[in-house]
């Protein structure tokens, strides 16, 4: 039994370090799931001691949800056997045997009845690289489907293809979070971080006292609060409108001569373009537009330029201006502004996105991606399916073309070419997936769905078949954070006798299926694979190796063997053939017409939605600890004071928000937080307070992101209050 571990926390892309205390007393658990029927509860095993570590990213800090995440590995409501669906709806458990049993049945009837691609798989931005590594050769070889995607297509894609688009090569933050330390301007867009990811702020300290935090967000979130007191700026515009902002800003640069000359003459292609898209926004009109004062668009272009003559400056996007059907352009027009000022690729400045998964980065790497193979490599590529056949030790002809992304996945779920038999692991797509209602009747209409996890989710509720998983403090691993650093998961404590790594189960479920290639359940096994896998890729992980990353050394790849890694990307060339970073005009694209309010005394708003301090992502987790929902028990509608005035809304009234895709139902949060026009909801929270009730499938086309940000609804105080 270990007594103590050095770890990183369960939960957000900082991945805060952590060391786990083990009481001597602490054994396996074996619990039994207590929330089942039939099931008695059990004594909870004495808990983990959690304490923050010294790193460079949390320097100690952790916050409320990684101080706590440790109670929930002894959580009494814990699934620690398979769990089969009888046909009168209730779960019963059975024998591991019998469950891959039933799992091996439904994949070769599926197959047999409706073809290979009739088995899909939905993975998570939490799982291990080793995992999302396996996860990906998995479908594609023992499922032999092409239909895989997962739930970063709902966070990360429309940054990542933005970058791929500007740099040729995509890693969140391309440079040390440290580096942020001595910025003399930042400008930080549709990102939370106060609330998602507290110990970060530590990191933006001196550029807010030394008033250069510039914020862009359509609330006074925590993080835009924070500006003020420094004299930094908050820019407020309307939802949906960030890339018209952008460009505004961009045009102040180039009509105010603010620009890098030189560095785009050097280092760039695509700006005369560039240089023609923005001249019709000048900053009266953008302002008519976004509802930004012209003035403060001028001072954000200004303080952008002089920051990077000082200590440098930076751009950073967050799912608030890439989770839109033009998420990719606003991402590129960021990149953009950022390349107008010479930012990327210098030693004291940069061009930023802030993966929010605990493995965002890592977990978009690896091939659980529906157009990825490992290494990052496009699965169209001749060289990189060759490549991949080759370490597979399979004829090429074996590895399956491109899925479909997330959301068409989902939409497919029961339709005569659709996926028949899904396989979902860490996701809770019931909760966390756009116009939730459809996908939750798409989960009903499978012939077979399995899940793994370690609760009871509201995916799992749904499932035929739920096998139960390991948590982080169980089992040994890596995850790569938003620096693109690659990380020691350890283990601390001996996991529930009936709970099983995903490695393991997809390695028995590959041999029952008489698959090609080899399924390692050793995570560093199936690590060495990867870093073959890896090699000559664009996330090149052939250079770590477990034993370099418990010595402590700071790996950031792309780590090519025989290399010291690259904590900062781009400074001699950007990744495309020429060395050069490519601009691309974008504009806004327009919308669809809203479907008409039914209700006349509904009043039309816009719905974005976000993230409290308390919860990650749909809730499965945080809302099972017992001090974050104590704190944050329910969703509550933030509303302006004037706009529910106007519709008899008071503080703490029960409100209905709808639109034609459902309707949730919650208690009013009056705050001047908020714009008039708009309305804001958590979406960590289920049922009738679940936010992705009402956010619409629609996508980019580009990066397949669904429209989170922008929704139209019809809000009015709720009839039973
Ligand atoms: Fe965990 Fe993120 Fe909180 Fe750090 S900021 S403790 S990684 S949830």
């Amino acid at each position: 039994m270990t007594k103590s571990a050095d770890t990183h926390c369960p939960y957000c892309a900082l991945q805060c370090a952590m060391t786990l205390k083990s009481p001597a007393a602490t054994a396996a658990t074996g619990l039994t799931p207590a929330d089942q029927p039939g099931s008695s509860p059990v004594p909870a095993a004495p808990a983990l001691e959690v304490s923050g570590r010294d790193f460079p990213t949390n320097r100690g800090g952790l916050c409320r949800k990684g101080w706590t995440s440790a109670s929930l590995l002894q959580h009494p409501g814990r699934v620690t056997e398979p769990m089969f669906k009888g046909p009168d709806g209730v779960f019963r458990p059975i024998s591991w045997d019998e469950a891959l049993g039933r799992v091996t049945t439904a994949v070769k009837d599926a197959r047999a009845k409706y073809g290979a691609d009739s088995v899909g798989v939905f993975g998570g931005g939490g799982l291990t690289n080793e995992k999302a590594y396996q996860l990906g050769k998995f479908a594609r070889l023992a499922l032999g489907t092409s239909r895989i995607d997962y739930n970063g297509r709902f966070c990360m894609s429309s940054a990542a293809a933005a970058g791929m688009r500007a740099f040729g090569l995509d890693r969140g933050l391309p440079f040390p979070l440290e580096a942020l330390d001595t910025a003399s301007t930042i400008l930080m867009l549709g990102s939370n971080v106060a609330e998602t990811m507290p110990p970060f702020v530590q990191h933006l300290q001196g550029v807010r006292d030394a008033g250069g935090f510039i914020v862009v967000d359509p609330r006074r979130s925590a993080t835009a609060a924070f500006t003020s007191d420094g004299g930094g700026i908050h820019l407020q515009p309307l939802p949906g409108t960030d890339l018209t902002l952008l460009l505004g800003i961009s045009h102040v640069v180039i009509h105010e001569g603010l620009l890098d000359a030189e560095y785009i003459q050097a280092r760039t292609t695509g700006f005369d373009a560039v240089v023609r898209s923005v001249n019709a926004y000048w900053p009266e009109r953008v302002q008519s537009i976004t509802g930004v004062p012209a003035e403060l668009i001028r001072e954000t272009a200004r303080r952008l330029a002089s920051g990077a003559r000082r200590g440098g400056s930076y751009i950073l996007t967050g799912r608030g201006v890439e989770q839109h059907v033009d998420g990719t352009d606003t991402a590129t027009a960021a990149i953009n502004l950022s390349l107008l000022l010479g930012l990327p690729g210098s030693t004291r400045s940069g061009y930023g996105t802030l993966t929010g998964q605990g493995n965002g980065q890592g977990g978009r790497e690896h091939g659980q991606k529906a157009d990825q193979l490992p290494g990052y490599r496009k699965i169209t590529d001749p060289a990189a399916r060759a490549h991949m056949a080759k370490v597979w030790n399979v004829p090429e002809s074996l590895i399956p073309g491109p899925g479909l992304p997330a959301v068409q996945l989902l939409k497919s779920l029961g339709q005569p070419d659709g996926v028949r038999c899904l396989f979902v692991h860490a996701s809770n797509i019931a909760v966390a997936s756009p116009d939730a209602n459809a996908v939750i009747r798409g989960l009903r209409s499978l012939d077979f769905l399995v899940v793994c996890d370690f609760f009871m989710s509201e995916t799992a509720a749904e499932a035929d078949l739920v096998l139960p998983v390991l948590q982080w403090a169980e089992e040994e691993g890596t995850l790569t954070n938003l620096e693109g650093r690659v990380l020691r998961r350890r283990q601390a404590i001996q996991p529930p006798a009936g709970a099983r790594s995903e490695l393991w189960i997809m390695a028995r479920l590959a041999e029952a299926l008489e698959a090609p290639s080899t399924y390692s359940d050793d995570p560093e096994t199936v690590f060495e694979e990867l870093r073959l896998a890896s090699a000559g890729g664009a996330a090149d992980y052939s250079g770590i190796d477990y034993a370099m990353l418990d010595s402590g050394a700071a790996a950031y790849w792309p780590y090519p063997a025989g290399s010291t890694g690259t904590p900062r990307m781009f400074l001699e060339a950007f990744a495309h053939a020429d060395g050069k970073a490519v601009m691309t005009p974008v504009a806004p694209r327009r919308r669809r017409t809203p479907v008409a309010n039914p209700d006349p005394a509904a009043k039309p708003m816009t719905l974005i939605t976000g993230r409290l301090l308390e919860h990650y992502q749909s809730g499965a987790q945080t809302r099972r600890v017992a001090e974050l929902l104590a704190s944050r028990p329910e969703a509550r509608v933030q509303i302006h004071p004037a706009a529910a005035a106007a519709m008899g809304i008071t503080d703490g009234a029960g409100v209905s928000v709808a639109n034609e895709r459902g309707e949730v139902v919650c208690r009013a949060e009056l705050s001047t937080a908020i714009r008039p026009e708009t309305v804001f909801l958590p979406f960590h929270f289920p049922e009738l307070e679940s936010a992705n009730r009402l956010t619409e499938a629609a996508t980019d086309p580009i990066s397949g992101m669904p429209e989170f940000k922008f929704n139209k609804v019809w809000v009015r105080l709720a009839a039973a209050t």
